[in-house]
């Protein structure tokens, strides 16, 4: 099966000011034109606060917004928090769950990320789901079974895996500007597929769009992108520059 390529750009909490990130958005303006819009999605993961704000100029360029993250409850007494129902009234269809900076530096656990997902599914909201091994993990073996135990703790709250992308970003290549080798992705992620094929079944293994994610540019995206396994990108910093578009041009 053909699968349409899917590129997200993750802002973190960046730019420094609101005027800068629609600096940013004009300078894209100008790539457009080569971006090939049947063949690639574009999701863009402004900070929170801006996510409404930016959205008819993201919308303008043919790119979806993109919450960073959800919260795992209804509407309630939780400070702090946003709900997958907050973002569909907001017109959001889209978030990221389970980024290795959450799960780092604000404790989500592979349960979290799973009642998160859960949430998006009830409701219909988009998922790109992160997983991905740490250095320690790579180098003692673990790799495919750090990424079976996250994936596999989210596979009983998948009903509609037409909503779920999965991002493959391996924490040792994340803003460290060491990027996985287009054969140690293309090996995880055909892993990651093979997986699914075992643990829900050969269709959805088929269809599911697997990104790579961790120090991608648009240097060394064209290399990745040939893999079968690839289909898309999750990029961090290089989504803060004017040359992203390059990397959506060359995906799409
Ligand atoms: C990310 O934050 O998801 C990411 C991949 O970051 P970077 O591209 O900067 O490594």
């Amino acid at each position: 099966m053909a699968r349409k390529f899917i590129v997200g750009g993750n802002w973190k909490c960046n730019p420094a000011s609101a005027k800068e990130a629609n600096s940013l958005l004009k300078e894209w303006k100008k790539g457009l034109p080569n971006v090939d819009k049947s063949k690639v999605d574009v999701v863009i993961c402004p900070p929170a606060l801006w996510m409404s704000t930016l959205a008819p100029s993201i919308e303008g360029l043919g790119m979806e917004v993109c919450s960073q993250n959800v919260g795992k409850t209804d509407a309630g007494a939780f400070t702090g928090e946003w709900t997958a129902g907050n973002l569909l009234d907001l017109g959001i269809k889209w978030t990221l769950i389970g980024h290795s900076e959450r799960r780092t530096k604000y404790g989500e656990t592979d349960a979290d990320v799973a009642e998160k997902v859960g949430k998006c599914q009830d409701i219909g909201v988009n998922v790109i789901l992160c997983i991905g091994e740490t250095l320690e993990e790579r180098e003692g073996g673990k790799t495919d079974e750090v990424n079976k135990r996250q994936l596999g703790a989210v596979i009983p709250k998948v009903k509609d895996w037409d909503k779920i992308v999965i991002a493959y970003e391996p924490v040792w290549a994340i803003g460290t500007g060491k990027v996985a080798t287009p054969d140690q992705a293309e090996e995880t992620q055909a892993a990651i597929r093979e997986y699914l094929k075992s643990a829900v079944s050969a269709a959805v293994a088929d269809k599911v769009r697997i990104q790579y994610g961790g120090s991608v540019t648009p240097e060394n995206c064209a290399e990745l992108i040939t893999k079968p396994n690839i289909d898309g990108f999750l990029v961090g910093g290089a989504s803060l520059k004017p040359s992203f578009m390059d990397i959506v041009s060359k995906v799409g």
